[in-house]
């Protein structure tokens, strides 16, 4: 058993490990608050988000570097979903005295890992003891410029929609691990759905390029499903949406592990969240120049699965019929009734 760090010992910690310098940063961890410093024409953006044992996540199947690296990444994802960049982060965590050292050892380090990765420097924070669950409670502040944000609100009626990764995996890994005879060999069967779910990426890189571009309308991130997430852009830019879904791209991996499970790979792609992959819209006109940009600049595709209609909802088109799946998804009872 690994002793227990005091506040300070892991204060200190923290500090030495996070020390990074920026140009933006007039002080960081050691004051009572950290100091900024603003740049010109460009706009701040702000998010917070708390995750908490056994609501968000399971110490008995994620391991605690990758658990830090998901705390991270899921957070910044909200930045890149505006086209921003990350620049400080602020990190709360409530930890049971039962946790050892080790485990927030390996937990900051991996927290740290994307930090360094994505360019953003840890500024300060709190820790207390929980005598519940550990909970995480992150804050990013990121910065993009004036003219380049990407909203939800700004959808236009003819747009094509487009996603940038195969759907469900995250929820496909996460159905693996927790299904009822837990799979201890799910890691090296199902790689690519347990790294979806245990360690996503923020893709800061490819919305930072998609809002350069000048050629997209709406964006934002894939935390709870296409079919919520894309009820969000629907309601904020008051449009509807219709989606296809044969165009929905979703992994060899995911159809396998669908027939294993006796899921039906749509409702994972439709209903799943955590993807974190960009949801974004833009004119027909563009399609080919989008899909263009980004293989050229990153060598990645991009998939378009439907497009944007005057009205409201999303409507799911599926062998020749609709249903509508706004804030929910696939419902595969509804094809028998
Ligand atoms: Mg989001």
């Amino acid at each position: 058993m690994g002793h227990t760090l005091s506040e300070r010992e892991l204060i200190s910690r923290i500090r030495r490990q996070a020390n990074r310098t920026d140009q933006g940063l007039v002080k960081g961890i050691g004051d009572d608050c950290a100091v900024l410093r603003n740049a010109e024409n460009r706009l701040s953006l702000i998010t917070t988000d708390a995750l908490v044992e056994s609501v968000h996540f399971d110490i008995s199947w994620h391991p605690p570097f990758l658990l830090g690296r998901k705390t991270a990444s899921v957070n910044i994802s909200d930045i890149a979903a505006m086209g921003g960049i990350p620049r400080f982060v602020l990190l709360a965590m409530a930890v049971p005295a039962v946790v050892e050292s080790e485990w927030l050892t390996g937990f900051l380090d991996g927290f740290l890992s994307v930090l360094d990765e994505q360019g953003a420097v840890l500024i300060g924070g709190d820790t207390v003891r929980s005598t519940g669950p550990i909970v995480c409670s992150v804050t990013v502040l990121g910065e993009g410029d004036k003219d380049r944000i990407l909203y939800r609100h700004s959808a236009q009626v003819g747009d094509l929609i487009w996603v940038s990764g195969t759907l469900g995996d995250a929820a496909a890994g996460l159905a693996m691990f927790s299904s009822i005879v837990r799979r201890p060999s799910a890691l090296t069967e199902w790689p690519e759905l347990c790294k979806a779910h245990l360690d996503p990426t923020a893709e800061v890189e490819l919305g930072l390029l998609l809002a350069v571009s000048g050629l997209v309308h709406a964006m934002m991130d894939i935390s709870d499903g296409l079919a919520t997430d894309l009820a969000h852009i629907c309601e904020e830019s008051r449009v509807g949406a219709q989606v296809f879904a044969e165009q929905i791209p979703i992994s060899d991996q995911l159809v396998a592990a669908s027939r294993e499970l006796a899921v039906l790979p749509l409702d994972w792609a439709l209903r799943g969240g955590e993807d974190y992959h960009l949801l974004f819209t833009a004119s027909s006109t563009v399609g080919e120049r989008l899909e263009k940009l980004v293989y050229e600049k990153m060598g990645k595709a991009i998939y378009c699965v439907g497009r944007i209609v005057e009205g409201n909802g999303v409507a799911l088109f599926n062998s020749g019929k609709s249903q509508e799946i706004a804030f929910g998804g696939f419902d595969h009872f509804a094809r028998h009734g």
